[in-house]
């Protein structure tokens, strides 16, 4: 029998994790000829989540978990539990529910004809606020016309993956890690499945708008350097205008003698040109950082326990 990993990475979860258990568990039960197992990674929770996990794996045997000293983040959490597993095929779920289990069939139905990725895409953001929506469009048009990956719009993590394809994706062995591109970046087959929109069942949201924006930020900064060629595009064009300004004074001197000196102008050349040299400075300081946390080679999570014992 084939076997197929699911992971669920949780956060301050205690009110998911029973009803995400006995749902999945109704759908995978109709799957024949697939043996499904649960990979729970605590991302240093501090609620009940670990305690309830602890006990469902104890009851359980194909439950098993991994915690971490502290929350590393949904991204480290999502690369543990792809090295953790050790199934045919792996899925990725939110606890939360939102990540719809009844369409699991449909996955493993796709993973038979042969797709090494059966992903699912949302076709609205109903119950997001207004600019949240707004700034994730702006976000996947900018990211889908300077990088070299293609980010679908309101793609999820919730994906099922070949071994070949998770391997793949743990070869990239970034610390730094927005795996919403790096899935995109290593390529193969996939087959999209479109639904709509699911609203949290228990719980909220780990996601503040900031947080957020960042988050679309370090992708940016991750897949692309085109925002450095922009700046120096920029640059090159403000000296092509100043030169074109510097003739043209010259040749006004020349002709009608000195001008009266503009202070108002002037003040807010300077003004302009330290914010543009400021903003410059911090864009490439961006990258720096990125350079900088990755030459310090620090690993992606810390492990405090888990039930797995050959690894
Ligand atoms: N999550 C995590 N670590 C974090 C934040 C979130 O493991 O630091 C998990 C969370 O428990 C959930 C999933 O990632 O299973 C998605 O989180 P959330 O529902 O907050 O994100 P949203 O669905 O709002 O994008
Ligand atoms: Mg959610």
């Amino acid at each position: 029998m084939k076997k197929i990993n699911i992971i669920v990475p949780c956060y301050n979860e205690q009110d998911c994790i029973l009803p995400f258990y006995t749902t999945v568990s109704n759908v995978v039960e109709e799957i024949r000829d697939y043996e499904f197992s649960y990979l729970f990674v605590n991302d240093g929770s501090k609620d009940k989540t670990l305690k309830i996990i602890k006990e469902l794996s104890e009851s359980h045997n194909e439950v098993h978990y991994i915690s971490f000293s502290r929350n590393f983040g949904k991204e480290s959490a999502m690369y543990a539990g792809l090295e953790y597993a050790d199934g045919d095929f792996v899925v990725l779920m939110d606890v939360d529910l939102q990540d719809d289990p009844k369409i699991l069939p449909q996955m493993v139905e796709a993973m038979e004809e042969g797709y090494d990725c059966c992903a699912t895409r949302r076709m609205d953001r109903k119950g997001e606020p207004v600019i949240r929506s707004c700034f994730a469009k702006c976000f996947y048009k900018l990211m889908n016309h300077f990088t070299e990956v293609e980010i679908v719009d309101g793609a999820r993590d919730y994906r099922m993956m070949t071994r070949q394809m998770v391997d793949a994706i743990l070869s990239v062995n970034e610390r730094v890690r927005f795996s919403k591109g790096i899935f995109a970046w290593v390529g193969f087959d996939y087959k999209w499945l479109e639904y709509i929109n699911i609203e949290r069942q228990n719980g909220q949201t780990k996601w503040s708008f900031w947080s957020l924006l960042q988050y679309a930020l370090s992708g940016i900064i991750a897949f692309s350097t085109a925002p450095l060629k922009w700046m120096m595009g920029l640059g090159g064009g403000i000296s092509l205008v100043s030169l074109m300004f510097l003739l043209y004074k010259i040749l006004k001197t020349a002709i009608i003698g000195v001008d009266v000196p503009g202070y108002a102008s002037l003040v807010v050349l300077i003004c302009f040109f330290g914010g543009i040299h400021l903003f410059a400075i911090g864009l490439v300081g961006l990258y720096l950082g990125n350079v900088y946390s990755e030459s310090k080679q620090r690993p992606v999570y810390i492990l405090k326990e888990t039930d797995i014992k050959d690894k």
